[in-house]
């Protein structure tokens, strides 16, 4: 199995490394104040990954991302996870606007960042329609919203 093996050193900062160990992984001595193990596996981007020898260099791969891994690892100690799938749909307000006929969008994509056309926000990221479009929104999400805003100051 492969772990991940992190310890403090004597400068104070975090190390990490990847481990192999037969069973269960037993650490010896002077290793500092701080450790901590954790199961580990290499994540792939592809579903269709594998391990690969690699006959120019005999180094273990994991394909197609080419990064080399411990020579004891297995196609079990690989993983794929499928990219989330944005929780919220993409939203958008219209504001008309006081002096003139045009029309502003306000947009919210799916991160909950929002975004207005006029060169307002296009000058300084903020403007009055972004600040207006809390009152179109449900209570739930203007508290979010308002969050959002705060954080953006
Ligand atoms: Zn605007």
């Amino acid at each position: 199995m492969l772990w991940k093996f992190t310890n403090l050193n004597k400068h104070g900062q975090l190390r990490s490394r990847i481990v192999y160990s037969e069973g269960a992984l037993t650490i010896g001595q002077g290793f500092g104040p701080f450790i901590g193990v954790s199961r580990f596996r290499y994540q792939s981007r592809s579903p269709y990954h594998g391990v690969f020898i690699s006959p120019v260099d005999g180094k273990k791969y994991l394909t197609p991302d080419w990064v080399e891994v411990l020579p004891e690892t297995t196609i079990k100690d690989c993983y794929y996870e499928a990219p989330e799938e944005p929780k919220e749909k993409p939203q958008k307000w219209n504001f008309k606007s006081d002096s003139s006929d045009k029309e502003y969008v306000v947009r919210r994509n799916a991160m909950g960042n929002l975004s207005c056309n006029c060169w307002g926000f296009i000058a300084h990221k903020k403007c009055k329609h972004v600040k207006k479009f809390p009152e179109k929104l449900e209570t739930k999400d203007k508290v979010r919203i308002f969050n959002l805003l705060i954080r953006k100051k």
